[in-house]
């Protein structure tokens, strides 16, 4: 069963962009594929959340979004990937550890992912993927990735996170909003939203309090004219094939390639995203390297 969804909104005139994501069956559904501790469990599901959510801003169909968190603590690093369809893919590089909560009594994100950077990439088709950059301000990653979208992309931003697991480790509730300003919107609607918002529930209370994305929608505009653009299905949703494991050997070269077979006459690969594992075995390794001697 999939009931996971974000709706894509337009509001005050065409001046706001609101974007709003159930995802928790896809956050269970990473829990289960890498067996995530609670903290890796909410670091990956926030940064999932947010991939969802601004997939929705990709135009085309073979658009890509990928984000990067690198940092110190012992998450280590966080990988996660979306197509223009909302189907995402992640990993974090340290799945399996448990780390002491908050002052405030919350999973400590900030502490498990430390100090270090951020890069959001866009494959949006152009030679060069688009690269962007900023260094951790909080490690909490909606901050984050608010403060990517006012530094790199000058977009005033604001995106909320909020992921719940239940006692036995099992992810209760995920989602989040995001909503962005356009360069005609008023000085009336920015103050409306800076007090509105503030007076909301925490993301993390909605979602309790299981209010579904059109409420919540309905929370952040107040009696103000908002049009519902669409509504996206989004999944955990691995793209890996046999085809691009044979093309990631390829790329490692022919004397590469010729040593792991004299050496070990069979290469494994697993996939990163979801543990699949593909084999080749010395048979297939000797027409790899034909092919490649071909070229
Ligand atoms: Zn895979």
């Amino acid at each position: 069963m999939n009931d996971d969804y974000i709706l894509s909104a337009l509001a005050f005139n065409g001046t706001v962009r609101i974007y709003v994501a159930a995802t928790t069956n896809m956050v269970e559904a990473a829990r289960l594929t890498h067996e995530m501790f609670p903290t890796p469990c909410v670091a990956l599901g926030r940064t999932m959340t947010a991939a969802a959510l601004m997939s929705r801003t990709l135009k085309s169909e073979t658009d890509t979004l990928t984000i990067q968190i690198k940092g110190d603590g012992p998450i280590r690093g966080i990988v996660v990937v979306s197509d223009s369809k909302s189907n995402i893919r992640g990993y974090v590089h340290n799945p399996h550890f448990n780390f002491p909560l908050n002052d405030k009594g919350k999973f400590d994100i900030a502490g498990a992912v430390g100090h270090g950077y951020l890069n959001v990439i866009k494959d949006i088709g152009l030679k060069e993927p688009y690269i962007g950059y900023v260094e951790l301000i909080s490690g909490e990653i909606a901050e984050d990735i608010a403060y990517y979208y006012a530094s790199s992309e000058q977009t005033p931003t604001v995106l909320a996170l909020g992921v719940l697991i239940n006692s036995d480790g099992s992810v209760l509730t995920s989602g989040g909003y995001f909503i962005q300003l356009m360069p005609e919107v008023t000085e009336e609607t920015i103050s409306f939203l800076e007090k509105n918002i503030g007076s909301l529930p925490s993301i993390s209370q909605m979602l309790n309090s299981s209010i579904t994305p059109e409420e919540i929608l309905k929370l952040i505009v107040g009696e103000h004219d908002f049009q519902i653009l669409n509504k996206q299905d989004t999944q955990y949703k691995c793209n890996c094939s046999r085809e691009r494991m044979e093309r990631n050997l390829i790329s490692l070269g022919e004397k590469e390639l010729s040593e792991i077979q004299q050496e070990q006459h069979q290469a494994e690969l697993t996939c990163h995203f979801c543990n699949s594992s593909y084999m080749f075995n010395d048979e297939d390794l000797s027409t790899l390297l034909k092919n490649l001697n071909k070229r």
